[in-house]
């Protein structure tokens, strides 16, 4: 099999007033947050979307139910470490995840390199591996509306 793989992922939740939003692992301080079973860290789901699909492991669904009352208000960096466990079983290893994170309000700019450290240390990848890009929608959908928060993962894996 070639050496390296390639995987996508995406992943939307919706903002509603007063729960905690919590955006690649980070808790971010704004009035509204992710609605979800688990704790709707959509970056950390597009994340595990993009490993599970470049080892041809289905999604995260599959794995970690919505339906399983064990995972009702999980910390996501749990479902990633237990992604982590999955392809490293198969003999995969992270080289590096890209990552765009979309959302109107509020900026999180000041969040990424947290973000990034966090990710980096929950995938066991190296130093500057890690990549967490954000954009607003420019007002346009439910992004735009503030109804949700959208993320998108790229990954690369070798062996
Ligand atoms: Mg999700």
């Amino acid at each position: 099999m070639y050496p390296c793989r390639i995987g996508f992922g995406y992943d939307v939740h919706q903002l509603t007033e007063g729960l905690p939003l919590i955006i690649g692992g980070v808790k971010i301080s704004h009035y509204k947050g992710a609605l979800g079973h688990s704790d709707a860290d959509a970056l950390l789901h597009a994340i595990c979307d993009a490993l599970l699909g470049a080892s041809g492991m289905r999604d995260i669904g599959f794995h970690f139910p919505d339906s399983d009352p064990a995972l009702k208000g999980i910390d996501s960096r749990i479902l990633l470490k237990k992604t982590m466990a999955l392809i490293e079983e198969k003999g995969w290893k992270v080289g590096n995840i890209d990552c765009t994170v979309a959302l109107q309000k509020p900026k999180i700019a000041p969040y990424i390199n947290e973000m990034e450290t966090q990710i980096t240390q929950l995938v066991g990848s190296e130093t500057g591996t890690i990549s967490v890009k954000a954009t607003t929608t420019e007002f346009l959908g439910f992004t735009g509306r503030e109804e949700g928060v959208q993320a998108w993962a790229v990954v690369l894996l070798y062996r």
